[in-house]
Formats: structure tokens, C-alpha cells, sequence
């Protein structure tokens, strides 16, 4: 019986932060309503398809997810339950804004089943807050921090962000020092670097020459933080921007990264379903119609792709890619395929061979971790006889 993981795409927000290019808009809760009434449908019309698979993992993600309220995510997750056969021992993530939560909304979304939540921090000082159009403060987050520990959640993760406009290594510094040491302490925190993404507020603003964001080398000494800081507390790095205590990595993702099957729900929801990627349409009202009608962008991926995609994703994480699993699913060597990158990279210190569990991983090495991008754009197009 198949394995799979459910993303189910919550698309609002309070308001829109001015950094961002994620699927998401403020809506009224009329909207809302209906786009839960469609998500239901959609979860009703696509589980037939998976009627003999086993749910691992679901990830609620947005957008906004708490914004719906813990009756709307019950609701979702009771359909979700009644339609697939999710496993008694799923990991069940919900993302959430510090400024929507409190003791009792908390509660509830541990009762209807969710047992992992994902705090948007971002940073610790409101000053860097604002300036990102957060709608939270420091200790709002606080209060929401202490009040998901006291409704039962014990499995944590906390969102930071570096690169921020008027950030100094510093103050990242207090930051990544103020959320290690929450006590009880998160089990992971995902720390990324601020991308100006082209149409959001910032790329205008950063044109016109208005954002003050750190000079090239402020941004590298940020970037050097994040790993030195978080091991001083026993957070071990798993994934290129992800960090956790042993044995606390967030499953539905590494499950992405190892490109087991997922299936998204929701507006601009993407799926890898054996091997063939589709995605759903982004436009809402046509959703709120027919949300079993927007399946887009269906492709089944080459031989090729598939070790693209192996390639790319697993070297994200620390372990590596396994020779004996690359040889399992393309019945070709590691070596054969890749084996001239493999050397120039090991030649250049930026990849190396680790022993594992099942023989040999062959990882990016600290510096080849930094320069990620230049070492994977070598894996695409593989050639093999
Ligand atoms: S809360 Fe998250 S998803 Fe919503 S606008 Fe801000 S960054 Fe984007």
C-alpha cells in the first residue's frame, strides 16, 4: 500500500507583508467560507483516486491557516479523516501568525488534531517587524508561544528571517539567542534568507532606492549566524535553511525533498503523484466553482528529470543522496551518471562522500552548502548511456 503526504493551501491573510509572493490576499469571511466549502468538495471528489493509500503527513500552509479559525480547520481535517486514511501516528502541521492566536483558539486546533504548529516570526525586534508589514509584535508572540505550549503542543517550529531591512548581526544575533532559548524550547526552527521577489512591495520600494537592506558582506555575516547560534543550543542543521533537535526534522517535508508522493489541495497546490507533477490553477472565483476542474500542468517526468529532481532536492539536506537508493530507483550508478560533477565538486570542496546506513551519501560540504545553487545547477541534465 502507497504512502502519501496531503498539503491543503489556506490562501489568506490579515494583510499582505510587503516581502511577500506567496498565493495569499486578504479576503472577507464570505470568501473564506466558500473556499472552505470548495476545499471540502475537493477533498470529497480526490480521494477516490487514493482509496488504498495511507496518509503520513498533512501540512496546512498558507497564506494564513489560523486566520480560518479552529472550527473551519476541524471541519477540514474531520473531511480529510472521513476521505482518507490518515494514520493514527500522522504528523499533522498547521502554519500560524502569532497575531491570531490565543489560549482557547490554540486548544482547539490540538483537539481536532493537529500536532504541530509553524510560528511566522521572522524576527524578535518590532522595529524589523514593521518594517516587513508583519501584524504581530514580540510579545505577541510571546503570549502565543507560551499559550501553544500550555494547549498541548510540544512540537514547535519558529520562522526567522535574515537580510531584513536595517537587520545588523546583532540584532539577528538577539533573535536567534531569544528563540533558543524559549523555554520549554522549539524542536525546530527554519531560518531564511529575505529574497526580494519580483512584484511585491519591496522590489518596488528596494527600486525606487527606499528599502536600507545589509550591504553584501552584512548579509554573509547574518547568513554565518544562524548555523554557529543555533548549534550553541543543540539545533543540528538538517536542510540547507532547517534546523532541529535530534530526531524533531519536520517529516512532510523531508518527505518533499525525498520526493515521496504528496497531493496538494487547494488553490495553486502543486502534487508529485508517481511521478507525474500537477499543480491546481491560482484563480479563486474559478475555484470556488469548480474546484475539482483546476487541475493544471500535468507532466509525467522523464528519466532525466526524475534524477534532476533526486538530485536537487536530496542535496539540500545534510545526509546527502544514497548511492544504493539512486542505484535502486534508476538502476544506474550514482558514478555513471553523474560521476565527472561529482569529481570537479569533490576536487573544489564542495561535495563529499559520507558513510551511512545504507552505504555511501554523497553530500554538500559546509562550503558547498553556502554556494548550494552553483553546485546543483551542474546536476541538471544528466546524460547515461
Ligand atoms: S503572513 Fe505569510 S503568507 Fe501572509 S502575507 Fe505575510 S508572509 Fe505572506
Amino acid at each position: 500500500m502507497k504512502n502519501i503526504e496531503i498539503y491543503m493551501h489556506i490562501p489568506f491573510c490579515v494583510r499582505k507583508c510587503g516581502y511577500c509572493d506567496f498565493l495569499s490576499a486578504p479576503a472577507d469571511r464570505d470568501i473564506q467560507e466558500k473556499y472552505i466549502g470548495a476545499l471540502e468538495r475537493e477533498i470529497q471528489g480526490r480521494a477516490a483516486a487514493y482509496t488504498g493509500a495511507s496518509v503520513t503527513t498533512v501540512f496546512i500552509g498558507g497564506g494564513t491557516p489560523s486566520l480560518l479559525g479552529p472550527g473551519h480547520i476541524g471541519r477540514l481535517l474531520d473531511v480529510l479523516r472521513r476521505c482518507f486514511r490518515v494514520l493514527p501516528g500522522a504528523e499533522i502541521t498547521m502554519e500560524a501568525n502569532p497575531g491570531t492566536l490565543d489560549f482557547d483558539s490554540l486548544s482547539q486546533y490540538h483537539k481536532a488534531g493537529v500536532n504541530r504548529l509553524s510560528l511566522g516570526l521572522q524576527s524578535s525586534w518590532d522595529g524589523e517587524l514593521k518594517a516587513l508589514g508583519r501584524i504581530h509584535t514580540w510579545r505577541q508572540f510571546l503570549d502565543a508561544y507560551e499559550a501553544a505550549a500550555a494547549a498541548g503542543f510540544s512540537r514547535i517550529n519558529v520562522d526567522l528571517m535574515s537580510g531584513l531591512p536595517g537587520q545588523t548581526p546583532a540584532s539577528y544575533e538577539v533573535t536567534l539567542r531569544r528563540v533558543a532559548e524559549l523555554r520549554p524550547g522549539p524542536e525546530h526552527i527554519s531560518a531564511y534568507s529575505l529574497i526580494l521577489e519580483e512584484g511585491t512591495a519591496f522590489a518596488a520600494r528596494n527600486e525606487a532606492g527606499e528599502l536600507q537592506l545589509p550591504d553584501e558582506e552584512t548579509e554573509r555575516a547574518l547568513y554565518g549566524l544562524t548555523g554557529r547560534i543555533l548549534q550553541e543550543y543543540g539545533y543540528g542543521r538538517y536542510e540547507i535553511s532547517n534546523y532541529a533537535k535530534a530526531g524533531c526534522e519536520c517529516r512532510h517535508n523531508v518527505g518533499y525533498w525525498t520526493r515521496e508522493n504528496y497531493l496538494g489541495l487547494g488553490i495553486g497546490a502543486a502534487s508529485l503523484m508517481d511521478n507525474v507533477r500537477f499543480q491546481n490553477g491560482e484563480d479563486l472565483r474559478a475555484y470556488l466553482e469548480d474546484p475539482l476542474g483546476q487541475r493544471r500542468q500535468e507532466q509525467k517526468l522523464t528519466m532525466a528529470e526524475q534524477m534532476e529532481e533526486f538530485m536537487f532536492l536530496g542535496l539540500r539536506l545534510t545526509a546527502g543522496v544514497g548511492e544504493k537508493k539512486f542505484y535502486d530507483i534508476f538502476h544506474y550508478e550514482l558514478e555513471q551518471v553523474y560521476g565527472d560533477v561529482i569529481r570537479k565538486h569533490i576536487t573544489r570542496g564542495l561535495l563529499s562522500y559520507q558513510a551511512g546506513t545504507a552505504g555511501r551519501y554523497l553530500r554538500l560540504t559546509e562550503r558547498g552548502l553556502d554556494l548550494a545553487n552553483y553546485v546543483m545547477a551542474d546536476f541538471l541534465e544528466p546524460e547515461f548511456p
